[in-house]
């Protein structure tokens, strides 16, 4: 649609893809909504809509799920052999990363994030994802098992377990990260051989939706990849309860998480949840600053603050609590705001006026509770949806910024004493996802990683991500495991198989 709301330095592939209506994926066709319905998508810069996208709902869904059904039961996906499948896993990461700089461009312009963070972390982390998990293809291995059978002595018997599909699995990706979210839930499902509907976040449904033709030029069969655009509510929703559905792994908030479990209980479909964090960095005094204080300042600003793991509580010893608070509002005050297409800025727009909004209200309501904002605090500028990145003091445990998920730029400081009764405040949250440490001693740090409840603990640095090492939470951060081999587990079925031998 309006083509001229566009910012001019975009490639010319990603102004033609974002001005072209767009459709949804269902048995390797590109269709319209069956209601007819689009939806616009905003440019979080500027706050002008810049593309259509079709709605879909229930009804998509039903016919996105019998694609699927389709595509598993009788496809030719079942029939192919590992190596081909982890091949054609591969190939999309070639074509992934050959088109990088037009999924980098239009990861920054729907989601706002800095095209240079697109370029060095979304991308490469999805091409790399894609690449593990086709090697992975290859290696789905049961294994066989003496068994005893003490009512039946003398008898023989042979023994195994394979490790099977899970079968149709509905996948709901959120907007902090678009491209890499989906790869996250892509990777593994096809590796295994599962085939699968993906409902991207209605904010960010830009990049699955060019990955999707990415998938059909590939060469994946009809149906084992089909994407439905649509809102949480109604398409995320309809997929979450559909009884045909195996299996749905969802990322985004916590409250959601729970509404996921509740619509999965009919059919009492497997689920796995990557929800939200409050995700402590601790800062004991033999910590070495000059890469602390940048440490715990990215750990928490890094893509908005809009990070699952963002390093949103500051524990730091009393002692050295000035001289941290000092080097991390110094560094927030340096962070560039701008558009994420522009070279310069280092942080960009919130995704939405929604988020905007929420984290506003964050900052409000803990002022109103006695926090003072060192630096930032504000909503910065009155175009597009900026927020000023923020250091909070004088937050203490009972505050609802230290104990919800703001999922912006704000991190809540507070000093301790001891290492005794910053084990109890890092741990004392509803969530598990992450953690950070930060000592030069190694002993402390190994002591303190195995005492934290969090399903990562980093020492010394933080938002390290890889293919290899699985990532999810404790506690209602999540059920599951995203990435390494754990990831897989949880795409397939365990099935026993017993010949009694004569
Ligand atoms: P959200 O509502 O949890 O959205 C995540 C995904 O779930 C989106 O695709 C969303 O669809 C879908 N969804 C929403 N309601 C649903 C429902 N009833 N049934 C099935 N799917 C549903 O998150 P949000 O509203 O975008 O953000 C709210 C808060 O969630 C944030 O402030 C942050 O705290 C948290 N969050 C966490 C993560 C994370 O990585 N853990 C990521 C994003 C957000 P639509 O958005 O398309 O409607
Ligand atoms: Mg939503």
């Amino acid at each position: 649609m309006k083509t001229a709301t566009l910012p001019e330095q975009l490639i010319e592939p990603v102004q033609r893809f974002v001005a072209k209506p767009q459709k949804m994926l269902i048995a390797g066709k590109w269709i319209n909504a069956q209601s007819g319905k689009t939806f616009p998508v905003f440019n979080p810069a500027t706050g002008e809509a810049m593309a259509e996208v079709a709605e879909g709902d229930q009804a998509d869904i039903d016919l996105a799920v019998r694609a699927a059904r389709q595509a598993f039961d009788h496809g030719p996906w079942r029939k192919m052999t590992p190596s081909d499948r982890g091949k054609l896993i591969w190939r999309l990461a070639d074509m992934l990363e050959s088109n990088r700089e037009e999924f980098a461009q239009l990861e920054s312009l729907d989601n706002g994030k800095p095209l240079t963070i697109a370029r060095a972390a979304d991308i490469p982390l999805a091409v790399d994802l894609f690449r593990y998990m086709a090697g992975w293809a290859t290696k789905i291995e049961g294994s066989t098992i003496p068994i005893s059978v003490p009512y039946l002595p003398g008898a023989q018997f042979l023994a195994y377990t394979l490790r099977e599909p899970v079968g149709v699995v509905g996948q709901i990706i959120p907007w902090n990260f678009p491209l890499l979210m989906a790869a996250w839930k892509l990777g593994p499902a096809l590796a295994v051989g599962c085939t699968v509907v993906v409902k991207p976040a209605e904010q960010t449904p830009l990049s699955a939706l060019r990955l999707g033709e990415l998938i059909m030029e590939a060469g994946f069969p009809e149906g084992v990849v089909n994407i439905v655009p649509g809102y949480g509510e109604t398409a995320g929703g309809a997929l979450a309860a559909h009884p045909h559905v195996d299996k749905v792994a969802f990322t985004g908030s916590t409250e959601v998480g729970k509404l996921i479990v509740n619509a999965a209980a009919g059919n009492l479909k497997k689920v796995t949840l990557e929800l939200g964090g409050k995700s402590p960095s601790v800062v004991l005094p033999d910590a070495d600053l000059d890469s602390g204080i940048p440490g715990v300042a990215s750990a928490i600003f890094f893509n908005h603050g809009q990070c699952c793991c963002a390093g949103s509580r500051l524990y730091v010893e009393k002692t050295i609590f000035d001289k941290v608070i000092a080097g991390v509002a110094d560094q927030a005050r340096q962070i560039k705001l701008g558009p994420g297409l522009d070279p310069a800025t280092q942080m960009g727009p919130l995704v939405s006026d929604e988020q905007q909004r929420r984290v506003l209200g964050y900052l409000e309501s803990g002022m109103a509770e006695g926090a003072e904002a060192v630096t930032g605090g504000k909503r910065l500028g009155d175009k597009g949806y900026f927020v000023e990145p923020t250091v909070l003091v004088k937050t203490h445990s009972s505050m609802k910024v230290i104990q919800e998920e703001i999922f912006g730029p704000v991190v809540c400081a507070e000093p301790f004493t001891n290492v005794e009764e910053v084990i109890a405040k890092a741990n004392d949250s509803i969530y598990g996802l992450a953690s950070a440490i930060w000592t030069q001693d190694i002993n402390k740090a190994h002591r303190l990683a195995a005492q934290l409840r969090a399903g990562t603990v980093w020492i010394n640095c933080h938002n390290i991500f890889d293919a290899s090492l699985p990532f999810g939470g404790y506690k209602q951060s999540g059920w599951g495991r995203e990435m390494g081999h754990e990831a897989l587990d949880l795409y397939t079925e365990v099935k026993s198989v017993c010949a009694k031998l004569s």
